[in-house]
């Protein structure tokens, strides 16, 4: 007995990085699991791969930067799950290094279109299926960036990760009396594509590193660990919370 057997489980940006891993633990525990990426290909294969493995998955195309495209994704995931919704996960992200002096509005209109904006509409869309079904959970992808400032100059990037855990706790407010459970998870610095297109050469790598207190960079699976934890019965009570998971590394 898996702790999510039956549950339809949405994990956005699932192709690769985080998304991939959390992907990978829902469907170990055996939920069927929506592959939800802009990336078509990379989608295909880590739900083939979901499959070979044993478990129930299925890429489903979603551009998070464009709200059209993100409500037709949650209705065919639905579709998929023949009408049920159990969890989202709103794990898509991206993260464009500019400082606040060379930043462009270009610049500023695909970081919140994507982190912030497409998020908040595929909460909604996901709510609205979950509530008429009085259950549902959702897990929201912040960052320690939503907390402090990033080692790197994102100011852009840091307001779309505390904008997603304010939206968190409002969301939690608004929607915990109908049934909907709303969490996030602040990941610190993953080793990901995301993290080596920002830790771009070695001494960057190295200083990050050397200051988190337990030794190492985070692993895609410890967040996996702490979204299913959030997503799982144990958390029932645990409401617009958001978990930092970043190896100590805020508590300097
Ligand atoms: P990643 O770049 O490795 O993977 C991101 C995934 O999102 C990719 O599969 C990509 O194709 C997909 N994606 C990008 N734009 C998209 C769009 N418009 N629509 C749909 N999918 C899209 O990133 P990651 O490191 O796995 O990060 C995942 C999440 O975790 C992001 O929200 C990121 O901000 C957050 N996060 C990451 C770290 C870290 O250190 N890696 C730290 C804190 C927070």
């Amino acid at each position: 007995m898996g702790r999510f057997d039956n549950q339809i489980v949405i994990v956005t940006g699932a192709a690769r990085g985080i998304g991939a891993a959390v992907a990978a633990r829902f469907a170990a525990e055996g939920a069927a699991v929506v592959v939800a990426d802009v990336n078509e290909e990379t989608a295909t294969r880590t739900a083939s791969s979901l499959v070979a493995a044993g478990g129930k998955a299925v890429a489903i195309p979603v551009d998070m930067g464009d709200v059209a495209s993100v409500r037709t994704m949650v209705v065919a995931a639905v579709e998929w799950g023949a009408g049920r919704l159990d969890v989202l996960v709103n794990n898509a992200g991206i993260a464009l290094t500019q400082s606040i002096l060379d930043a462009t509005e270009t610049d500023w209109d695909r970081q919140v279109d994507i982190n912030l904006k497409g998020l908040y509409f595929a909460l909604q869309a996901a709510a609205r299926v979950m509530v008429s079904a009085g259950q549902g959970k959702i897990v929201n992808i912040s960052s320690t960036s939503g907390f402090v400032s990033s080692s790197t100059p994102e100011a852009i990037y840091d307001l779309t990760k505390g904008g997603v855990r304010q939206l968190t706790v409002s969301a939690a407010v608004e929607l915990g009396p109908l049934g909907v459970n709303v969490n996030a998870v602040a990941p610190g610095t993953v080793a990901t594509e995301l993290t080596r297109s920002v830790l771009d050469t070695q001494p960057k790598w190295e200083r990050a590193q050397a200051r988190i207190p337990c030794g190492r960079l985070g692993e895609p699976a410890d967040i996996a660990a702490a979204v299913t934890f959030l997503a799982s019965s144990d958390a029932e009570y645990i409401h617009g919370h958001t978990l930092v998971v970043d190896g100590g590394w805020l508590a300097i």
